[in-house]
């Protein structure tokens, strides 16, 4: 057989970028699948976002991943949108097939992944208390009601936001989704079965900030997720681990999110031991914290 020197690529492209850890895990599942492909971690400033996708095409990569602030800007330059990032409204992955370009939200897909197969939860008929209403929250909403959640109640500080999120997604889905606007402490309430923050409270460096929620009121069996994965252990986490509350990182769901793109880019199973073990290390060494998965 003829000598093949040629690697395949993969990259993030955002802005800011250097600390997004998504390529220590996408590399180790390479090397571990034994795979010539590359990730890489690229800065592409708002202004050259249409350049880079240029780039993209003209380079055959394999597929992408967008972070802030191109989640939604992308779109305009690609072929097709898969139907789950068009009711988000945002892609954070982008595969080819042939010549087409065609964005995928895998956010919400790899936090569902997370909580079936991590934490063993079926999201049909759960009742969700959703904090926040970002891009994380409005991917994590999204699939929770397509999935069959009985109710979600989302909260958040700015009530345009989250308004906004609660009507689109109202309107798409179909789904029991309700607003109403946090002021002071939250009480979660008994019949809240999967508690959610999708807010960037307890992101790095401010490792001890804590989402305003009481958690006292809680169901004994209601599982406690966060979206930070940075670090893995957060206050909330701990608070409601400390209550004898069940709990899954944010770890659960960057991982789980490079499952599903490592799947749909090279067609291959994902190797996700070596894909966790390569993230939770990373960033315990990065943070000093320890990880549920390490
Ligand atoms: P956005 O900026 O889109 O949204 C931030 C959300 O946090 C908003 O709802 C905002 O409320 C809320 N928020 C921030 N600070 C406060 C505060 N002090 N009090 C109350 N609410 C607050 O960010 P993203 O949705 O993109 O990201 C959110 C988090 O999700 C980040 O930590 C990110 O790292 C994480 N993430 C994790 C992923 C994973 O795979 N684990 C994937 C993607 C994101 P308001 O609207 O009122 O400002």
């Amino acid at each position: 057989m003829p000598a093949n020197y040629q690697a395949e690529l993969v990259a993030v492209l955002g802005q800011p970028v250097a600390e997004n850890p998504t390529g220590v895990m996408q590399e180790a599942a390479f090397a571990a699948a034994g795979l010539n492909w590359r990730y890489l971690t690229i800065e592409v400033p708002p202004e050259r976002l249409a350049d880079a996708i240029t780039g993209v095409r003209a380079f055959g990569v394999r597929g992408i991943n967008l972070t802030i602030p191109h989640k939604v800007a992308v779109m305009q330059y690609l072929d097709e949108i898969s139907p789950e990032a068009a009711i988000i409204g945002a892609v954070n992955t982008v595969r080819r097939e042939g010549d087409r370009l065609i964005g995928e939200n895998t956010d919400g897909k790899g936090f569902l992944r997370g909580l079936r197969l991590d934490a063993g939860v079926e999201p049909k008929g759960k009742r969700v208390l959703m904090l926040g209403a970002g891009g994380a929250a409005r991917a994590v909403a999204a699939e929770l009601a397509l999935a069959g959640a009985a109710s979600i109640a989302v909260v958040n500080r700015m009530p345009d936001r989250g308004q906004a999120m609660v009507a689109d997604l109202r309107r798409s889905t179909g789904a029991n989704i309700t607003f109403e606007p946090w002021r002071g402490t939250r009480r979660v309430g008994e019949s809240d079965d999967l508690i959610v923050n999708a807010t960037s409270i307890g992101l790095f460096p401010d490792v001890d900030a804590i989402p305003d929620v009481d958690l006292s009121g809680a169901n004994p069996e209601a599982l406690v997720a966060d979206v930070v994965f940075n670090p893995p252990e957060t206050p909330l986490l701990r608070a409601a681990r400390q209550r004898g509350l069940r709990t899954l990182d944010g770890l659960s769901m960057l991982v789980n999110q490079g499952v599903i793109g490592f799947e749909l880019w090279t067609g291959r199973k994902a190797p996700e031991q070596v894909m966790k073990r390569a993230l939770a290390e990373t960033l315990c060494a990065a943070t000093g914290s320890p990880s549920a998965i390490a």
